[in-house]
């Protein structure tokens, strides 16, 4: 069980920024408003989570750290129309397995909480304590049991990048939830958790920027598109600066990315890229997000006529500028 637990933890935790992203998942699928990321040394020595979220009942708190234990989908139907960011059962157990974890959870302001640690695989703590309501998920000494894994971990600079980018796409992706990122004590990120996604790109790329974004909505009878695409007067010199988000989750879509560039390389030189905010909601049975167990890449079951979407939105927004 240890070692099924250690091999599943080598598909879904590959780096620091993996835990971020299942941590933060988790938090956002409980309904959290507020969520605070508090790392050091690139995650790798400690990864802090802690929401306001609807928590985890005492008896569920073992359980969730059991594979397969998630309380997201109950039918093998739900499969086909997964709404939440989680539905594996697999993050909590394999974090679990690779690090030292702690979690404190309550599911209601009485202050009362409970609390488990887990080093290695192993329970080392189990008792009530206090807290507010929600869940703190605190992950030390990634990988210190598999030394062969933590060899291939790079520089505490690149391991933040990647964290770092993640959050920025994350909140992005969800501008009514308040979110912080603080690295070695410095404060990275900070949203208001308004629902105002402008508030959200003026807080990863500045109010300057911010200021140059046109808006961007389409629809057709499947797919809903907003978001927003920077004027020709502010482009970049790479396409890092686009971020896709499907249904909540924050993507990586080379269809989508295409169909933007198609779009705004018809009026603007094709060494040259905007930033560029894409939200697509669809049914989620037009979404199979069971690619990956990292769930970044997704199929879409319509892509021509998505792609013909995003494209016509693009070039008509920018088409109007002249
Ligand atoms: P999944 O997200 O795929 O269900 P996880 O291993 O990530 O699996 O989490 C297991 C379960 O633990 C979740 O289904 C959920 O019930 C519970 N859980 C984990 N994190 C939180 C959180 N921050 N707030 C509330 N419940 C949580
Ligand atoms: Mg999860």
């Amino acid at each position: 069980e240890q070692l099924a637990n250690q091999i599943a933890a080598g598909e879904v935790v590959e780096r620091p920024s993996s835990v971020v992203k299942e941590l933060v998942e988790n938090a956002i699928d409980a309904s959290s408003t507020t969520i605070d990321v508090t790392i050091e040394e690139g995650g790798l020595t400690f990864i802090r989570v802690v929401d306001n979220g609807d928590g985890i009942e005492q008896e569920d708190l073992l359980t969730a750290f059991e594979r397969h234990a998630t309380s997201k989908i109950s039918t093998s139907s739900d499969l086909f129309r997964i709404a939440s960011l989680g539905f594996r059962g697999e993050a909590l157990p394999s974090i679990a397995a690779v690090a030292k974890v702690e979690c404190i959870s309550s599911v209601d302001t009485s202050g009362l909480a409970h609390r488990i640690v887990i080093e290695g695989g192993k329970l080392t703590a189990n008792e009530a304590c206090n807290a507010p309501k929600g869940t703190s998920l605190t992950v030390r000494d990634l990988f210190f049991n598999t030394p062969a894994r933590l060899k291939y971990m790079k520089t505490v600079q690149t391991e933040l990048g990647h964290i770092s980018d993640y959050m920025n796409r994350i909140a992005l992706a969800h501008p009514g939830i308040a979110i912080t990122l603080k690295h070695n004590g410095n404060v990275l990120l900070r949203t208001l958790g308004t629902g105002d996604r402008l508030q959200v790109i003026a807080a990863i790329y500045g109010t300057s920027s911010a200021k140059q974004m046109i808006a961007i909505d389409a629809s057709d009878p499947d797919y809903e598109l907003i978001g927003y695409i920077s004027k020709p007067e502010l482009t970049r010199a790479n396409r890092n600066g686009i971020t896709v988000i499907v249904n909540g989750r924050y993507i990586k879509s080379i269809a989508c990315n295409h169909a933007l560039l198609e779009g705004y390389h018809t009026l603007l030189p094709i060494n040259r890229f905007p930033l560029a905010v894409l939200e697509i909601q669809m049914h989620p049975a037009l979404l199979d997000v069971n690619v990956h167990p990292s769930k970044l890449e997704v199929r879409f079951s319509k892509e021509q006529e998505l792609k013909a979407l995003i494209e016509a939105a693009v070039r008509e927004k920018l088409g109007n500028l002249r």
